[in-house]
């Protein structure tokens, strides 16, 4: 997609007000440059400091960053944002740590030594019916990617039984070699995410799944892998029967070499296999013994949600949201233990209360509520905004939109924004408007592989049909060499994302969270005051005829 924002546009579409003559500036823009650098570097330093210990779920640091979001809020003079008139939505989740002392985990091959894996080198576990210890006995079947997908007319599973058994799968997507486009093409789809791999085997009836890990289809290190798996997950409780997975897990790429050999299968001839559209099952003749012994308890935590109680339709919003958890104190490196989560998503909470205080000064307020939402527990796989979702303030067919603001640029003026999703619905033309009014140019994500939509709290919103947009800054800075850009997000990628080393730093300037506060607060208010409820377009995955 190039750069939309030459592209003339029906304002009907929409339905919220588009500056009537091309050009005209957004009647916000003179108010959003009331943001104040100060008040974002404060709130910044403030969450990445030490001594809110990495905002760990359902840990001290978490809930004081918790306490600091909503007292920010009081202070600004807006309201609580739950019915029963509080700022904190608890969300009932249960902390599950695989005690790897206590637990084992091997492949076994007949007349052949088993493979012991080690649990965090080898490979990680959990176990998500939450029991505090289960084993399970089962035969492995490869699945290829473990993809059933009727919109590509994709199914590696070929109406194989896979109920009871252990399935070895591939993260990401397959890319036949006469198929460019399927799934997206470069860009990686849901299917392509590990979250998909293990929700898709539960629902087979499977009682575990060893997804094999590798640099390249991740798209990070196995050090991300054992940091985010290698210590407590947070889950709510099965639903009523919801199947969930006795063995969830993930293997490194040298031990499924490993493992496969000892059954004469090789990786790379499975990976050719499972890229084909006419792939089947392979029974490998393994089995995997394992027995997980969990620490479990009951996770005192919850979403922080504020809200600008709307003029003329109050009963209907629009939601900002920035997850305000990370990692908490983890594995050591180099001495430091507390993952600070400067950039993710520091960032993003400091620039939401920013905009949060450019409503409260508005003269009037817009036609719409708008909440601020800060969700917990989304590096444990977005578990407080899928709570926010199932049990919403607000209906979701009157929620307008979702505009989700997670890991923003904090060095350098960004020349470009990067509205993730809103190609995909009627907010087009307002998201181009707000870009022709900062004067920035719009751009596609320029790592799609990554799967960045499915990566963040709008994602539950968009599963709810609800338009949400993740804005996050392109790759061109102003006044910055063309490869700056680049250089800057290949070196927090592997050197600070999910590490203790994503800190605060005070020389950094914050243009990317000035740009992206102004940005997101005219893009709001614009949608806040529309009359019509946007919504998905025809035929897009998340759209629900009728549902809006
Ligand atoms: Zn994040």
């Amino acid at each position: 997609m190039t750069l939309p924002f030459l592209l003339t546009l029906a304002p009907s579409l929409s339905g919220c007000p588009v500056p009537a003559q091309e050009g005209a500036p957004s009647p916000h823009l003179s108010h959003s440059a009331l943001v104040s650098k100060a008040n974002l570097r404060a709130h910044l330093r403030f969450l990445a400091d030490d001594l809110c210990e990495g905002r760990g779920t359902g840990a001290r640091g978490g809930a004081m960053a918790a306490r600091y979001l909503a007292a920010q809020m009081e202070a600004l003079g807006l309201e609580p944002g739950m019915p029963d008139g509080s700022w904190l939505q608890r969300v009932p989740l249960v902390g599950v740590e695989t005690d790897a002392a206590r637990s084992r985990l091997e492949i076994s091959a007949p007349g052949k030594p088993s493979l012991s894996l080690a649990i965090l080198d080898d490979a990680v576990a959990v176990d998500e019916t939450l029991r505090e210890s289960g084993s399970i006995d089962a035969e492995v079947l490869f699945v290829g990617h473990g993809i059933s997908s009727p919109r590509e007319k994709w199914d590696d599973f070929k109406s194989a039984d896979v109920a009871g058994k252990v399935l070895l799968a591939f993260v990401n997507e397959p890319q036949p070699a006469d198929e460019p486009g399927i799934f997206g093409g470069k860009a990686l789809t849901y299917a392509g995410r590990w979250s998909y791999k293990f929700e898709e085997a539960a629902r087979r009836g499977a009682v575990g799944a060893l997804l094999v890990h590798t640099d390249a289809s991740a798209g990070y290190g196995w050090s991300v892998v054992r940091n985010s798996w290698g210590r407590e997950r947070a889950y709510l409780e099965p639903g009523p029967g919801e199947k969930r997975l006795s063995v969830a897990a993930w293997i490194s790429e040298r031990k499924a070499k490993e493992a496969l050999a000892l059954a004469g299968l090789d990786l790379g001839e499975l990976t050719g296999r499972a890229a084909r559209r006419d792939f089947a099952p392979v029974p490998t003749g393994l089995r995997v013994r394992a027995t997980l012994v969990s620490k479990r308890r009951p996770l005192e935590t919850s979403n922080v949600v504020g809200r600008l109680p709307g003029s003329t339709r109050p009963e209907e919003a629009l939601v900002y949201t920035a997850h305000y958890d990370h990692l908490g104190v983890g594995v050591e490196e180099e001495g430091d233990a507390i993952f600070n989560g400067a950039v993710d998503n520091g960032s993003g909470c400091a620039t939401v209360l920013e905009i949060a205080r450019l409503f409260a000064t508005l003269g009037k307020a817009p036609a719409r509520s708008v909440y601020f939402l800060f969700p917990t527990a989304e590096e444990q796989g977005l578990r407080g905004s899928e709570y926010f979702v199932a049990h919403p303030p607000v209906p979701l067919p009157r929620i307008a939109a979702d505009i989700n603001l997670d890991g923003i640029a904090v060095d350098g003026e960004p020349a470009e924004v990067q509205p993730d999703g809103y190609e995909r619905c009627t907010l087009k033309g307002v998201v181009e408007a707000a870009a022709r009014s900062l004067g920035v140019a719009l751009v596609p994500d320029p790592h799609p592989e990554q799967g960045f939509f499915y990566r963040s709290d709008h994602f539950n919103f968009a599963k709810g049909s609800v338009p949400a947009i993740r804005l996050g800054t392109g790759l061109r800075f102003v006044g910055k060499p063309a490869t700056w850009g680049e250089e800057r997000y290949e070196d927090y990628r592997k050197n600070r994302y999910h590490r203790p080393g994503d800190e605060f730093d005070p020389a950094w300037d914050l243009e990317g969270m000035v740009k992206m506060a102004r940005f997101a607060f005219v893009l709001g208010a614009t949608i806040a005051d529309g009359a019509e409820m946007p919504a998905y377009l025809p035929g897009d995955e998340f759209a629900r005829p009728g549902a809006r």
